[in-house]
């Protein structure tokens, strides 16, 4: 499989992008925990924002393997600052597949051209792998929805104008899969308040919050899709959301990887560069190689999902492979940083934090294999 001519143009452009606007501010990103939302708008202007949205909604039209292919770029510049880029459209899928023309209209070309950022709310203090476990509250009075809870770890909690908020609507419901729905919330609706979690340990530009609802009042025209059809529809948004994951993955992989080689490159021991040692270089052959695999992966689950041929298990085997390889070869590249590696001043301590955080969301590396195990066994060989 090889990219085409636009894709490889898209990268280019991408890495030139997060390399102007966030290499030399990246680490003063991460001690702040903070991060400059201009970029974010600059990098709708260019074009990184939701390619996925149809050009009849403001966007570019392209596919998740472009818009994971972005991801890959601007994450290995920093994953920091490049989670700010690509979680600023994250809920635009699930708008564009289960939502009205009339919602389409409104939300996707704010998002798109960086007018709007979005975000997706669905783990809860208690409830998190398991979605079944949600308590948020929407109920229904009149036209409309009532919303009451709390929602943990949101990314672009305080910063979001939109919220996808996964909550339930029928409590009754006999089968717990059929209890939830998607409502869609501005968050400058009274009874909103987000509040910024501080000291994560990776990924620190990116805004994380825990959000909560008191008596929120949303009008029943913003329910996303079918009520009591929540949970179906997050999955379905899931397998398009975790390409880009695993995107991230292997960016922060290959943005290691180059520290390590341009430091073993320069670096004296035992008579020349640390380069020429074959231990050293059996170290960066395993690196690039897991890359290269975990990379594969998700171009080709990304390119079955464009092409209406989704496959769960590949999407899911990208996400988990790319979470493990991140972390794999972050922790080689900084081995190979010596103790300098363990030092704030160079980058590759802040690559081993950030690389720890694919392993762990949106679907943790045990859920991914879960659903790998269950779709192969759904088989008939
Ligand atoms: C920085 C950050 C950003 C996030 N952004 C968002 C966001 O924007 N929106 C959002 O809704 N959520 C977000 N999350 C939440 C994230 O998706 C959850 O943390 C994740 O899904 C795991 O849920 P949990 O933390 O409740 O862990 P738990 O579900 O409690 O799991 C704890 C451990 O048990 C394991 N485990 C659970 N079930 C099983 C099983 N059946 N078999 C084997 N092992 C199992 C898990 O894999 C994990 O290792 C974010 C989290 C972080 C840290």
């Amino acid at each position: 499989m090889e990219l085409t001519t636009e894709q490889k143009d898209i990268c280019k452009a991408a890495r030139e992008f997060a390399e102007k606007e966030f290499r030399d501010r990246a680490k003063d990103f991460d001690a702040k925990e903070e991060f400059d939302l201009s970029i974010v708008k600059r990098a709708a202007e260019n074009g990184f924002i939701g390619v996925f949205i149809k050009e009849d909604y403001g966007g570019a039209g392209l596919g998740f393997l472009e818009h994971s292919l972005i991801t890959e770029e601007v994450w290995r510049v920093d994953p920091g600052c490049g989670q700010n880029i690509c979680s600023a459209g994250f809920g635009a899928e699930m708008i564009q597949t289960f939502g009205t023309e009339e919602q389409k209209q409104f939300y996707l070309p704010k998002i798109a051209s960086g007018e709007a950022i979005i975000g997706t709310a669905i783990t809860e203090p208690d409830a998190g792998s398991d979605v079944t476990l949600v308590k948020t509250r929407a109920e229904k009075k009149g036209d409309t929805y009532v919303i009451n809870g709390s929602k943990m770890f949101i990314t672009n909690g305080c910063n979001a104008k939109y919220l996808l908020v996964y909550a339930v609507t029928d409590p009754e419901a006999k089968d717990v899969h059929k209890r939830c729905s998607v409502i869609l919330l501005d968050t400058a609706t009274p009874g909103f308040t987000a509040t910024k979690i501080y000291g994560k340990m990776g990924i620190r530009a990116s805004n994380t919050a825990e959000v909560s609802f008191d008596n929120v009042e949303v009008p029943a025209e913003n329910l996303v899709g079918k009520e009591g059809r929540g949970f179906y529809q997050l999955m379905e948004f899931f397998n398009m959301t975790r390409n880009h994951v695993a995107a991230q993955g292997v960016g922060v992989a290959q943005g290691a990887l180059e520290m390590a080689i341009s430091h073993v490159k320069k670096r004296k021991a035992f008579g020349g560069s640390l380069s020429r040692l074959q231990g050293v270089q059996f170290k960066i052959a395993e690196m690039a190689t897991r890359i290269e695999a975990a990379r594969s992966l998700y171009w080709r689950a990304a390119y079955l999902l464009d092409n209406g041929k989704l496959d769960p298990a590949l999407v899911s085997m990208a996400k988990w492979f790319s979470g493990e390889t991140a972390v794999y070869v972050a922790n080689e590249a900084l081995q190979l940083h010596g103790g300098y590696g363990y030092i704030v001043e160079y980058d590759i301590q802040r690559f081993y934090r950030d690389a720890k955080i694919v392993e762990i969301y949106e679907g943790s590396k045990e859920v991914e294999k879960a659903v790998i195990a269950s779709e192969l066994l759904k088989r008939v060989f």
